[in-house]
């Protein structure tokens, strides 16, 4: 995510912490080392809270790039949604019930160690004992505040996961989203009536995340009825591995391609993107070739693929267009604007 910094890799995964997390330190500094303590306290938890998360769906075969740590909780970027009810499900609820575990495991050491007063007075820091309660506390919160039915929290998920044991995953997710949208309705209106604005910012936000939930969701049912071949624009230009980098400049000033395949004979050895151009160009100026900077290794398509499966591997790869392959010839270039433009025009018919 932009404007975050990576802090950590484990599992694989890397942590990255969001500067918004540095704007919250610094307003919780002339508090004291306690609400330090605690703001970092409250990160932990929901590091281990996500990676409870990406553990499960690692479990799947689904994987977890990166986890970006803001100050509203943590986001894990997977790289496909699980369509599994039972999946979503799984992963959906280990976030939570970590925090749940916590609760349970911590109750009976924490009261021995600190005592029942301190654990059980109401929220504060003012003594260290009393920090600690706290930091433990918000434990519940998290999990109940994940747990709201409405998306995009956990319980959102889960709530879709349970609906989609009856229905389709389409419907189990409108319902899911009107949930969202109810819960975004009462967190506004106690928001304005208490003049809590941290209330309305979540409600504009839960109201967002859940319309962009069911978005991504029709999204994928469009591009699951088109194949690559019906949409293939016909023409495309290819490179050889010897075309120098400004050859290419011209290709690209006199087509509105940005991607080209590059084809030695008849063999794809090769795949180069308007990025790597601009990075090579800018490194070795326009006297290099092709074939000194290509990607030699890329993902391909076929023309018989769905969509949403071309649209998947762009967004696991981070490509905004790839080659279409067929008999082992590379036969076009999808673009993500490709399937754009089939997205919109079918949400017109439908
Ligand atoms: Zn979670």
């Amino acid at each position: 995510m932009r404007g975050s910094i990576k802090l950590f890799k484990v599992f694989g995964i890397s942590i990255n912490i969001h500067i918004t997390f540095f704007l919250l330190l610094l307003l919780v500094i002339p508090g004291g080392i306690k609400w330090v303590f605690l703001v970092i306290g409250v990160f932990s938890f929901v590091t281990m809270h996500e990676l409870c998360h990406s553990l499960m769906a690692k479990r799947f075969g689904i994987t977890v790039r990166e986890i970006t740590l803001l100050p509203i909780g943590g986001i894990a970027s997977m790289s496909k949604i699980p369509e599994k009810p039972v999946q979503e499900f799984l992963i959906s609820i280990a976030g939570p019930l970590f925090n749940l575990a916590v609760v349970a495991v911590f109750f009976f050491p924490l009261k021995y160690l600190i005592g029942a007063e301190n654990l059980l007075h109401p929220l504060s820091a003012q003594t260290w004992p009393l920090t600690i309660a706290y930091l433990y506390w918000l434990n519940l919160m998290l999990a109940a505040f994940n747990l709201i039915p409405a998306f995009p929290m956990d319980g959102g998920r889960v709530l879709r996961a349970l609906l989609a044991t009856r229905f389709s995953y389409q419907k189990a997710t409108k319902i899911a989203v009107n949930f969202g949208h109810a819960f975004a309705v009462i967190f506004a209106y106690f928001g304005i009536v208490k003049f809590n604005i941290i209330l309305v910012v979540i409600a504009v936000f839960i109201y967002m995340a859940a319309s962009g939930e069911e978005a991504q969701v029709d999204i994928k049912e469009t591009l699951k009825k088109f194949r690559v071949r019906d949409i293939l624009p016909p023409d495309f230009i290819s490179l050889t591995s010897n075309t120098t980098l400004a050859k290419v400049l011209e290709a690209i000033f006199h087509s509105h391609q940005e991607d080209f395949p590059v084809i030695d004979g008849k063999m794809p050895v090769g795949f180069i993107t308007r990025h790597d151009i601009m990075s090579a160009m800018h490194q070795y100026g326009t006297s290099k070739s092709v074939g000194e900077v290509m990607r030699k290794v890329f993902p391909k398509v076929k023309d018989t693929d769905p969509l949403v499966k071309v649209q998947h591997i762009m967004h696991e790869k981070g490509m905004r267009a790839l080659p279409v392959m067929k008999d082992n010839e590379v036969v076009g270039i999808i673009t993500i604007e490709d399937i754009g433009r089939v997205y919109a025009i079918a949400s017109q018919k439908g």
